[in-house]
């Protein structure tokens, strides 16, 4: 059984230039005051993955998903995986499967039964990480099974700083074996960092470009392609704040790039602001 979050069908901001179906995977032990996604921490929601995988297929290929007949026989329909992928001609918008959460790696093998259904459908796939599962991560990417990792640093790799940052203690230290883990694998990367108005700072910001550089010049074939400093924004049922402005972000950036020497790609993202008019 999978503890399922939810499915986005189509997403074009998870994985920029991709069309993605984005899975969510429910339960996370961390506690980030500002969680993007709150009420996938806890609970459950427990179906089997016959059944996700019959709403993947359906979704990326237009066939009709598993379901419980109406008939009187009350028989399970079930799609062949193989048959289905063969039997599908047309080219899928989606071309690509991410998975999200909460933290996916808390459900290994389902990360690993997903993205071995997304190979079988010739889709890439990518995964979403706070990185405090060192270990999964680094037996999915051993086995080739996720094209690009997007590794979430909540702040500089040091406590407690980062047990601010998340909630519990002893997390640094796994990030930074995950991100270790990121550039010895070969595997195509991005870094990312949601900026809040009182973490990380500055500084901390510099440390985590410090970081990344240092790792870039031990393990020279890595694949990272930027660090992201994303502007974050108040979440739904959270109390409002003003978020660091565009141009803080940007001067974040380039302070970053700079204490780099310039061998640190760092972009920034916000999300569009937008003005209704009666
Ligand atoms: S790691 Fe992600 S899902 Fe988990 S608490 Fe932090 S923001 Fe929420």
């Amino acid at each position: 059984m999978v503890n399922l979050g939810g499915i986005v069908p189509l997403s074009t901001v998870d994985w920029l230039g991709r069309a993605a179906m984005v899975v969510f995977l429910r339960g996370c032990p961390l506690r980030c005051p500002h969680c993007h996604n709150r009420m996938l921490q806890t609970g459950e929601r427990l179906v089997t993955f016959h059944s996700i995988s019959s709403r993947v297929v359906s979704e990326v290929k237009g066939l009709p998903a598993a379901s419980r007949s109406g008939g009187k026989s009350g028989h399970l329909l079930q799609i062949d995986l193989d048959d289905a992928s063969e039997r599908a001609s047309s080219k899928p918008f989606v071309d690509a499967i991410v998975l999200s959460g909460g933290e996916p790696l808390q459900q290994i093998e389902a990360c690993i039964r997903l993205f071995r259904l997304a190979r079988g459908l010739k889709l890439a796939t990518a995964l979403e990480t706070s990185g405090c599962f060192p270990e999964g991560l680094e037996s999915l990417l051993a086995k080739g099974l996720v094209d690009r990792v997007f590794l979430d640093l909540k702040t500089a790799l040091s406590e407690p700083d980062y047990e601010r940052a998340t909630g519990r203690p002893g997390i640094a230290a796994r990030v930074a074996e995950s991100l270790e883990i990121c550039f010895k694998s070969g595997a195509a990367f991005e870094v990312r960092c949601t900026v809040f108005p009182e973490n990380p700072t500055a500084r901390q910001l510099a440390n985590i470009a410090e970081t990344i550089c240092r790792m870039k010049a031990q393990y020279p074939e890595n694949r990272l392609d930027y660090l992201l400093l994303q502007q974050g924004t108040p979440r739904e049922g959270e109390a409002r704040f003003e978020p660091v402005s565009v141009q803080d972000l940007d001067k974040m950036a380039r302070t970053c790039e700079t204490g780099c020497k310039g061998k640190l790609q760092v972009r920034i993202r916000a999300p569009p602001r937008i003005a209704w008019k009666n």
